[in-house]
């Protein structure tokens, strides 16, 4: 946090995620409580998975214990492994991209179609290869885009693609959700995502034997020594809590696109508009991503993070992944993700952006428009 930022009156600051409890928070994990069994074989964690699968319309749910937990598991049960790659967008934010890493496996980081997360379907071409056993789309701040054609290139190719949709609980594409677009789907329920249980994740997909195997890699192989596998399991406690929460989802949706909708409506007059805008996109706005074809997204991250509106591309230190040390040589010069990383802006759009602070965040922005 720089001085300016750390002098902001803590009642003005407004942080770029949200911590929310419910009413029923208590009542839901008594009532796992009183089953006795809190593991994650535990019958709560089957009804959770069930009522999983309802609400995101698919066949098969694999409660697990987080977001990374979901990625390791989609990808070894994709055959990733030593000396075998995957394609990935270099917009992918780390927890992307070390599940891979854990495997021994080679990311390899390509560049996003303009004005896009989406993986650049020329280069996708490009660099599948023999060694090539997964596509991994990573629809960031909930912002999907061409997962649809990403999906078809895959099928051609005889590998899964793998969604981490793990911000993009809601987000949809011509009326599909993220996640049940490829053959398998990674949740995270962290206490940042729009479904939140401290820690935890799930995994989403329709193909049974891939499902099969999903759920034999979370639960030790099935232990029966023939197969292998790792404890990925969600504790009874995390999953009775998300069950509970799972009947507000909707309602949190809705309520970061009434925020985002608001804010996006009131720049842009000062040449703000929203990335991947095509009409069939559906964003949940984990965060509202704007562009900003005539400043400098560096500068205006900084203003507005300075004057207590918290930049999650700040926080983060978000950047495009060959450009962390970590993962240096997995790519380079991605001329897109360059520029759209060059000219965006997140924006929270959580219950504590208010009237009142969608006003002052205009009213920065003016200033700065103003100024020029
Ligand atoms: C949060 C997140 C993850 C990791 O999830 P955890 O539950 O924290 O392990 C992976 N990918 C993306 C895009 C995320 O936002």
């Amino acid at each position: 946090m720089t001085s300016s930022a750390a002098s902001i009156a803590s009642a003005d600051f407004v942080s770029s995620k949200w911590i929310e409890a419910f009413p029923d928070d208590l009542s839901s994990i008594e009532r796992v409580l009183q089953h006795k069994k809190l593991s994650g074989t535990s019958d709560i964690v089957s009804e959770y998975e069930v009522a999983l699968a309802e609400w995101f319309g698919v066949r098969f749910c694999v409660a697990v214990s987080s977001g990374s937990s979901a990625l390791i598991a989609a990808l070894k049960a994709s055959g990733v492994g030593p000396g075998t790659e995957v394609v990935i967008p270099c917009t992918a934010p780390i927890p992307s991209v070390l599940p891979i890493l854990a495997l021994g496996a080679t990311p390899v980081a390509i560049d996003t179609e303009p004005d896009s997360f989406g993986l650049s379907l020329d280069r996708v071409a490009e660099v599948i290869n023999p060694r090539t056993r997964a596509l991994l789309v990573v629809p960031v701040w909930g912002y999907g885009s061409n997962e649809r054609d990403v999906q078809k290139i895959a099928v051609d190719a005889g590998i899964p693609m793998i969604e981490d949709a793990a911000q993009a609980h809601g987000s949809t594409i011509g009326g599909q959700k993220l996640g049940t677009i490829g053959t398998v789907g990674c949740f995270s329920t962290h206490d940042n995502k729009p479904l939140a249980t401290g820690e935890g994740g799930f995994l989403l997909t329709n193909d049974e034997g891939f499902y099969r195997r999903l759920r034999s890699t979370c639960h030790l192989g099935g232990l029966d020594g023939r197969h292998f596998g790792f404890n990925f399991k969600l504790g009874a406690l995390a999953a009775g809590l998300g069950l509970q929460r799972l009947g507000n989802l909707e309602r949190i949706v809705a309520g970061k696109r009434a925020v985002a909708q608001k804010l996006t409506s009131a720049l842009r007059q000062y040449g703000f508009f929203e990335v991947s805008a095509q009409p069939e996109n559906c964003p949940n706005r984990y965060s509202l991503v704007l562009r900003t074809p005539n400043s400098n997204g560096d500068d205006l991250r900084r203003y507005l993070h300075d004057r207590g509106i918290e930049s999650d591309i700040i926080k983060y230190g978000y950047r495009l992944i060959y450009e962390h040390s970590l993962f240096e040589g997995t790519g380079n010069s991605c001329r897109n993700a360059e520029a759209l990383l060059r000219t965006s802006v997140t924006l929270p759009t959580h219950p504590g952006v208010s009237s009142e602070v969608i006003d002052r965040i205009v009213e920065y922005l003016s200033d700065m428009h103003r100024i020029g």
